[in-house]
């Protein structure tokens, strides 16, 4: 049975220690072990990165651009591979696994621009003879802890921008899937990063408090669950580092009355039910205002659901493949039992979902439910599964109510052919990133992606410019160059300069 381990520079040690087991979610056995580290390994990973940052951070950043061009031309011609490595320890299909590493790779394409966003500010003149200038300093080594849901994008949100900026990474992936982030590393070097810049460590709980902790750490980015982001964002804070931590979400689709419904259920179908349902941006509620509108839905849906393909990983007719491991799939039938308790209407059970030659694979049929209510624990938290869940609303004021007072923000979708009301309602709506008419509203590369409420701790987005501002600091100089003409006595130097 195959073995992952951390990469670390050359010379580190990993020693020994504790070990998971990485499932395969086609067949719910064991497929191989991941070693879990501990605070040894993190110092030997660090005392690298100390060594080789300050030389990092003095090249200049074209030559840093430099590196992210070839690491994406060496990802791009091993897509195939890394495609391949993902959906065989995540579970979702091919062509899904492929977007997963092309969404990360478009962060490095931004990167790849990094001397033109590092360029600082000038004022000539900001006083008698003073000029102000700043710039945008690395904050020293990095560490960026992922979820399992998005091994290969979302470690290349992080260490992207990272490492551009002229700082050194230690990456700590979801110890689920740890292959693809392994492989990401490892081509980083290879695109001629050198050693000591990025490194690899897997582990639980005791290797993120130890990072948590780590003096030497100046930052820490987190994507996970909330309950884990929040205490991250507080132990981290505590700790002095600045911290950006993602949370789980909820995300909600408005239908109003007027959307062009054949539009809306294919789209609420690759939202809801893609990748299993195991993304934070999927659409897990669906909000029809009006009964008109929530019967005609509904009477889509069904039939939509009904033709959906659920296969192994592999196969590259299925439309979503199985959830990640077994734990995960009682989990989630664990929460469509709980909807029935509720008094929610089961309108499609994909419990007892079985696949000819994959009975034990960890597959969850498509579910949906109508006749959610609000106050029902199946609607406050997140089931990242294949469930959609119907909330009736009866007008546009309710609908827009739902997301503005869940717990989590991350993003929200409404339909519509009513330009007013969308405006209305993207400006009004308490969440962080709005589609109209888009159903994954994902920004793109050169925005940045992050939600609100317990959907995100701390203050600054993933990638594109607030990406550029986490994983830096700035250096303000104000100067002046006298011309040795001073006769003293000048009492002014005693009252806090001002520009008047
Ligand atoms: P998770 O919270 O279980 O794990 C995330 C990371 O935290 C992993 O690296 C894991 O090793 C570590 N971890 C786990 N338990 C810990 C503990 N007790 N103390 C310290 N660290 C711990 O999340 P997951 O199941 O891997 O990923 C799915 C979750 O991530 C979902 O809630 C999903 O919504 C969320 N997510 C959010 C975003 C976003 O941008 N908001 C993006 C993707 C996923």
């Amino acid at each position: 049975m195959r073995t992952v381990t951390h990469v670390l520079a050359e010379g580190a040690s990993a020693g020994g220690g504790r070990q998971s087991d990485i499932f395969d979610p086609n067949n719910g056995g064991i497929q191989g072990k991941v070693d879990l580290g501990d605070a040894d390994v993190l110092q030997t990973a660090v005392d690298a990165a100390l060594a080789a940052q300050p030389a990092w951070a003095a090249t200049n950043p074209q030559k840093r651009a430099r590196v992210m061009f070839r690491f994406k031309e060496l990802v791009e011609a091993h897509m195939d591979e890394l495609a391949e490595l993902l959906s065989r320890e995540h579970g979702k299909v091919i062509a899904d696994s492929k977007g997963d590493v092309q969404r990360g790779l478009e962060v490095i394409e931004f990167c790849c621009g990094i001397p033109h966003v590092l360029k600082g500010e000038y004022t000539q003149g900001a006083g008698p003879g003073i000029d102000v200038y700043s710039m945008r300093q690395p904050i020293g080594i990095g560490a960026g802890i992922t979820p399992f849901n998005f091994p290969a994008m979302i470690p290349m949100w992080m260490f992207g921008p990272a490492i551009a900026t002229g700082n050194a990474f230690i990456l700590k992936p979801s110890e689920r899937d740890p292959s693809v982030p392994v492989r990401l590393v490892e081509l980083m070097l290879e695109a001629g990063l050198p050693e000591g810049i990025l490194q690899c460590l897997h582990g639980d709980k005791e290797m993120v408090d130890a990072i948590l902790d780590h003096p030497a750490i100046g930052g820490i980015s987190f994507v996970g669950s909330s309950d884990i982001a929040h205490y991250v964002y507080q132990r981290g804070v505590a700790a002095g580092k600045r911290v950006q931590a993602m949370g789980g979400a909820k995300n909600h689709g408005i239908v109003l009355p007027d959307a062009d419904m054949d539009q809306v259920v294919n789209d609420l179908s690759g939202a809801a039910f893609g990748s299993a349902g195991e993304r934070c941006m999927a659409l897990p509620v669906v909000v029809p205002v009006g009964e008109d509108t929530a019967d005609r839905l509904r009477e889509k849906m069904i039939p939509a659901i009904e033709a959906l393909r659920v296969g192994v990983s592999t196969d590259e007719e299925a439309h979503y493949g199985p959830v990640v491991n077994p734990a995960h799939k009682e989990r989630v039938e664990g929460w469509i039992q709980k909807g029935v308790d509720e008094g929610a209407e089961l309108v499609v059970d994909g419990r007892g979902f079985s696949l000819q030659g994959h009975e034990d694979g960890c597959f969850i049929g498509p579910s949906l439910f109508d006749k959610v209510t609000t106050d029902m624990e199946s609607y406050k938290e997140e089931i990242f599964g294949p469930v959609l869940q119907i909330v009736r609303a009866q007008n546009f004021e309710e609908a827009l109510s739902l997301p503005s007072q869940h717990q989590y923000g991350n993003g929200v979708a409404i339909f519509t052919r009513n330009g007013h009301a969308a405006r209305e309602f993207a400006s009004r709506v308490n969440v962080g990133m709005v589609g109209i008419n888009v159903p994954i509203p994902v920004p793109v590369a050169y925005h940045s992606f992050g939600g609100w409420k317990r959907s995100a701790f701390g203050d600054t987005n993933q990638h594109g410019m607030e990406g550029v501002k986490f994983w830096t600091k700035v250096k303000t100089i104000t100067q002046r160059w006298p011309d040795g003409t001073a006769d003293g006595g000048n009492k002014d130097a005693f009252v806090i300069p001002t520009m008047g």
